[in-house]
């Protein structure tokens, strides 16, 4: 079975436009990334991690994801502290039992440093991450709400998956 890590914020969940503004709140700026680190160090995650918050029905799509048998499916997300790792797992636990692996990741490390990327399918937001991904080896697969590409195979809801590959998790032309 094709390995397939899902990233959170952004993909799982609408985090993103939460966490921007929590920047603006506290008037740091997109570029200041000493500060950025800061003020996600301390936020509370409980606040933004809420079921109002999932994204294009993420959850519904990875139990039908992990219905395909498909892939053998694990969350890689970055986090800014041990606390929202904590509040991230909590969550996930709530919704997914045993069957999937949960690897939360230092955000100064690269997802492509935590797990073996080669072959291996990763769904992220963030073109940094994609790049990363396919530098070593990997299969970038962007999510994106507005679906733009920016270059990368693209979706905005994680059963679109189905329709990309097939039953062996190769790609679907
Ligand atoms: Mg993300």
């Amino acid at each position: 079975m094709r390995r397939l890590y899902i990233d959170f914020d952004g993909v799982v969940m609408d985090t993103i436009p939460l966490l921007y503004n929590e920047l603006e709140k506290n008037n740091v700026t997109l570029d200041n990334e000493e500060q950025i680190r800061k003020v996600f160090g301390s936020f509370d995650f409980r606040t933004i991690i809420k079921d109002k918050n999932i994204l294009n029905d993420s959850i519904e799509c990875i139990n039908k994801i992990l219905d395909s048998k498909r892939f053998e499916v694990a969350f890689l997300s970055h986090v800014n502290s041990l606390d929202e790792g904590v509040v991230k797992i909590k969550y996930l636990r709530r919704h997914f039992k045993d069957d999937i692996t949960i690897i939360i990741v230092p955000k100064s490390v690269s997802k492509t440093k935590m797990v073996h990327s080669e072959g291996a399918i990763l769904v992220d937001d963030f073109s940094g991450n994609l790049k990363e991904w396919e530098e070593a080896g990997g299969i970038s697969v962007r999510f994106s709400k507005e679906m733009e590409s920016k270059g990368y195979r693209v979706l905005n809801r994680l059963d679109s998956l189905l329709d990309m590959f097939d039953e062996n998790g190769d790609e679907i032309c």
